[in-house]
């Protein structure tokens, strides 16, 4: 039977604990797993029975959120991780090889730029960086050597919203996998995969959990792309000598990535999830659509505020009939924008700057996604190690605040943002 989201966003991958019959999914505070006898570890290592070995690779908490999430999501398995930078490390690990790229949108959370742009070069890997709203710029960027298409479906910090469908006709017809970073979206207003995602990332630590309480990451597998259609992608095709010659495809099928994101990426990479951080993930992920709901229609309401303001210069909420991406909430994100956006200001830097420290109920910290309003000066933190040019591509200019609008009452966020406004343009 096929539940609706509201339903499989309290049950899925879960059941009451078979030794107590615990109704909430308890915490296995364990390291390692009695096996049975030595035939039992013999087939457990050689991946032909699938159980628990060491909370390194598996544990029973965080098996509960990756199912939870790959059965939102739509996709075949999930494997959880340590953050959503570990999620894009471990989505490429077994794609890239010293020499590849990854094709990837300007607008992209900063640390992702960061981390594209400089941190993967170590490994040899190289990020190609292009408008994803100039679809011929993004078909040619794609070469022989490329092995990804990465962007995200609700763009952070501005809120822009990604053609995934005429992304992903690029990246088939290429012959490449599309990830898609659903962070800011969430499973809730948005489906990547239907829109033709081959995987999809999270950052955990935002909405999914929604209450800044832990950091986590997850990669969902479509199990739809096909590795094994050219020598593209040896680690899932051939034979992998990380694993005594497994070939992942032809054994496990539509779940070979996931396979392979445990057993190589997470035995090797070591980027883990604990079960306390599923715990507290698992709890938030409970009241995701009812979460979601609220940050959408504050967000509308307060974007709808921000715009007619005469301190303020333009607000980037794709909710907004101004937005030039309007047009795409209604076919990639049908429940709503999201609850993120910038604000410029006519005052520049500097009342952007009185605007962050003026704010009562609005928060100043490095997140997004809390059931808490949250503000950032995003060219002076998030995106400070991008230059100049980069931080006005990802749409986090000097005289631009990204806001996460929380869950609170709409008309107490709007008198905050109209005393701070009155005090930043004093
Ligand atoms: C926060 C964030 C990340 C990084 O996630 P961490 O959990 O902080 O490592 C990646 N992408 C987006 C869109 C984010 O908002």
């Amino acid at each position: 039977m096929a539940y609706a989201f509201d339903t499989l966003q309290i049950h899925a991958g879960a059941a009451p604990d078979p030794a107590t019959g615990a109704r909430q999914t308890p915490i296995y505070q364990t390291t390692a797993y009695v096996f049975r006898d030595a035939d039992h570890a013999a087939a457990l290592f050689n991946l032909q029975e699938v159980g628990y070995i060491y909370s390194r690779l598996t544990n029973p908490t965080v098996a509960v959120l990756a199912e939870r999430i790959a059965t939102l999501e739509g996709g075949q398995g999930a494997v959880c991780c340590s953050s959503g930078h570990a999620a894009q490390i471990m989505a490429l690990f077994p794609l890239m090889q010293p020499g590849c790229n990854v094709v990837a949108s300007t607008r992209l959370y900063g640390g992702t730029v960061t981390q594209f742009s400089q941190t993967i070069r170590r490994f040899g890997w190289e990020a190609k960086f292009v408008d994803f709203d100039d679809t011929d710029a993004v078909e040619a960027a794609i070469d022989e050597n490329t092995r990804a298409v990465f962007c995200e479906a609700i763009a952070n910090p501005g809120g822009y919203i990604t053609d995934l469908d005429a992304i992903s006709t690029i990246s088939d017809r290429a012959g490449i996998p599309l990830i898609v970073d659903n962070t800011s979206a969430t499973p809730y207003l948005c489906r990547p995969i239907e829109h033709g995602a081959t995987l999809v990332v999270h950052s955990t630590t935002k909405y999914l959990t929604g209450n800044g309480t832990v950091t986590g990451g997850c990669i969902v597998d479509s199990g739809k792309f096909d590795w094994s259609a050219s020598d593209k992608f040896p680690s899932l095709s051939e034979p992998e000598p990380a694993y005594h010659g497994l070939k992942f495809h032809e054994t496990f099928g539509s779940l070979a990535f996931t396979f392979h994101g445990i057993a190589i990426g997470l035995r090797d990479l070591g980027m883990t999830m604990n079960p306390q951080a599923a715990h507290y993930t698992l709890m938030g992920i409970e009241t995701l659509s009812l979460r979601m709901q609220r940050h959408v229609e504050n967000a509308e309401k307060i974007a709808g505020w921000l715009e007619r303001h005469p301190a303020v210069d333009y607000v980037t909420y794709a909710g907004l009939e101004s937005s030039p991406y309007h047009n795409r909430v209604e076919r990639i994100c049908p429940k709503g924008a999201g609850g993120l956006f910038t604000v410029a200001l006519k005052g520049g830097y500097d009342a952007c700057v009185k605007l962050v420290d003026s704010l009562e109920i609005f928060s100043h910290v490095a997140n997004l996604g809390d059931t808490r309003s949250l503000v950032i000066h995003s060219a002076s933190t998030t995106h400070r190690q991008l230059s100049p040019e980069q931080q006005e591509a990802a749409g986090a200019g000097p005289n631009v605040v990204r806001i996460s609008i929380g869950i609170e009452d709409a008309d107490d966020l709007i008198a905050d943002l109209e005393q701070a406004l009155d005090k930043a343009n004093a």
